[in-house]
């Protein structure tokens, strides 16, 4: 058992118009309590053009609604001429949360480098936000035993030059490519196995206090039926949803893993 809130996300990727995205939020924050807001932390992270119409929903109800909005991605600079990018500070204006660096999606499809991320690290806690870091191995990298290489790659990379107090607030997501988006799930043994490493190698980068307080998270495929299972292993401090989060009832009920 650990003292460590869990984190639950859900990315949204490119789904969602800012209408849709409205819905969205406004039925789970039906669906979600303060008991659940009490146990776990809760973030959503749609596409940008709905960022400021899920902002001004949840500060414009009496109380306002304790999820964190989260970004799925930024520049790595502050400012500066990148047609059709987004930079920190503007999504800190926003009163967004966490920031998803280093996405598989975005390494495998969009080309960035361990570098890269990790300058995007650097730019959102420049911005005073919270990093969400990925990594994860493919089908082929894990039948080659090469998992753990690649993830101690992707982890020391993504945490270069990052203070020690830094990296113990931060957010690693553990997300195996081959689970993601397939319906199919690292065990909950192997993806325990995996989050230890990325916590053993936080503390190799960073020392014992840093590792004690890092929330880790696994992702790929979390679903409400197998959301108790994961998260009730010692060294996953919660998820990453894809699929899942674009349904207020799934996202819910994932949230309420612990009912
Ligand atoms: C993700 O994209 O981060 C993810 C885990 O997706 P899914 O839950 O759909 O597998």
């Amino acid at each position: 058992m650990t003292d460590r809130k869990p984190l639950i996300s859900g990315n949204w990727k490119m789904h969602h118009n800012h209408f849709e995205a409205l819905q969205l939020v406004q039925k789970l924050s039906y669906l979600l309590t303060n008991a659940d807001y009490d146990a776990v932390d809760v973030s959503v992270h749609p596409p940008f053009t709905d960022l400021r119409t899920v902002q001004t929903y949840f500060i414009s109800e009496k109380e306002p609604i304790p999820i964190a909005l989260g970004a799925q991605t930024c520049h790595s600079d502050q400012k500066g001429a990148f047609t059709g990018e987004v930079a920190a500070p503007m999504l800190a204006k926003l009163d967004v949360r966490y920031v998803i660096a280093g996405h598989s999606e975005r390494r495998e499809l969009f080309g960035e480098t361990d570098e890269l991320v990790n300058a995007k690290v650097h730019a959102i806690l420049k911005a005073g936000m919270t990093p969400i870091l990925c990594c994860g191995e493919t089908l082929e990298e894990r039948e080659a035993g090469s998992t753990e290489e690649k993830v101690t790659r992707q982890v020391n990379a993504g945490l270069a030059k990052v203070g020690a107090a830094q990296v113990g607030g931060l957010v690693i997501a553990y997300e195996p490519i081959w689970a993601i988006g397939t319906g199919r799930t690292a065990s909950a043994e192997d993806a325990q196995a995996v989050c230890s490493l990325v916590r053993a190698t936080v503390a190799r980068a960073a020392g014992s206090d840093a590792a004690a307080t890092v929330r880790v998270q696994y992702g790929g495929s979390v679903k409400p039926t197998n959301a108790k299972e994961l998260m009730g292993q010692p060294d996953i401090d919660g998820a990453l949803v894809g699929g899942a989060s674009l349904e207020a009832d799934d996202f819910a009920r994932i949230v309420q893993y612990r009912l």
